[in-house]
């Protein structure tokens, strides 16, 4: 199917791409790599009546270290995410989540920040980039604001990003000397949305657990964050017991529902199977 007819605007600038998004009010999309959107306008589920291309727009693109934060830029694809050295090692969560979104075609044109917007629950930079702690800063005509990834989600699909408001960087913070993660996905076969997938990132200091982040994808209405499995790991020693006990705090905070994917206790269970995993990898550092 075809999409119904639209205006195509492709701006140079960070502040023509506003001005086209003030213009055109909640009848306008910001267009990124496409591999939501298209589908989505195809299929007529969305009919913008224009789309404004930030791919035009220098300097979006790059992954670096700032003062305190790793910042990823709006046109980051995942690909870049996937080769990137910053994101190994400390910042592993995110280099391991990368190559396991979709195939080689989606990941060279699709990117971070779209992903984030699109809100779909069985995304996985959501929880990757949650469990990290990350931000996202969003500029509209009222200047910029930075949104927790937790306040980012509302629902399924779903965001608190006003229309008019684009996503032009994401900020991960320096998780400090220390840290060390993983991202672990279950999916029926290679290249399709996660049956179950977990985020496990920790910052460790003298020790003991500094910070923990944990969120779960495809296990709830949007990417969930496991608060009560972080909070019994800080401070504490990495050790079987606080793995097991994680796990199991983890796999209670999932949402699942029986699909064709699974049963809910199936995906509950691969939750603290995940958790635990991902928190014996991330002690290794
Ligand atoms: C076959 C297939 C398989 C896939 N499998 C997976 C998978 O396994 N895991 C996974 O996580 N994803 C998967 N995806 C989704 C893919 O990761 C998309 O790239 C991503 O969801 C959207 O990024 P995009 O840049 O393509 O955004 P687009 O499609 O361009 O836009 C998506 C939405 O975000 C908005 N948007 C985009 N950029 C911005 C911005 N900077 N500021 C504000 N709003 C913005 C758009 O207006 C639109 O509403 C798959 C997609 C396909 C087609």
């Amino acid at each position: 199917m075809y999409p119904a007819s639209f205006e195509y605007h492709a701006p140079s600038s960070i502040e023509e791409a506003l001005s086209l998004l003030e213009r055109y009010g909640d009848e306008g999309k910001v267009l990124a790599g496409g591999q939501s959107l298209i589908p989505l306008m195809k299929l007529r589920f969305a009919s913008p009546r224009a789309l404004v291309d930030l791919n035009r727009i220098e300097g979006l693109d790059s992954i670096q270290e700032d003062d305190g934060y790793l910042a990823i830029g709006a046109l980051v694809r995942h690909k870049d995410c996937e080769r990137s050295e910053a994101l190994r090692g400390r910042y592993g969560v995110l280099g391991d989540a990368a190559p396991q979104i979709s195939d080689p075609i989606v990941r060279n044109l699709g990117t971070v920040a779209g992903s984030l917007a699109h809100a779909d629950p069985q995304g996985d930079w959501g929880s990757a980039l949650m469990a990290a702690g990350a931000r996202v800063v969003a500029r509209g005509s009222g200047g910029p604001r930075e949104i927790a990834l937790d306040e980012l989600f509302e629902g399924p699909f779903t965001t608190t990003l006003e229309p008019t408001e684009v996503i032009t960087e994401v900020r991960v913070p320096d998780p400090g000397p220390k840290a060390g993660g993983t991202y672990l996905k279950l999916e029926r076969k290679v290249g399709d949305f996660a049956t179950v997938a977990v985020a496990v990132h920790v910052s460790f200091s003298d020790g003991a657990v500094g910070r923990a982040g944990i969120a779960l994808t495809g296990v709830g209405p949007r990417n969930l964050r496991a608060r009560v499995a972080e909070e019994a790991l800080s401070g504490r020693t990495l050790d079987d017991e606080a793995i097991g006990e994680a796990g199991r705090l983890a796999a209670e905070a999932a949402e699942p529902r029986d699909d064709m994917r699974g049963s809910a206790d199936y995906k509950r269970n691969v939750v603290r199977v995940f958790v635990e995993r991902g928190l014996r990898k991330a002690r290794e550092v």
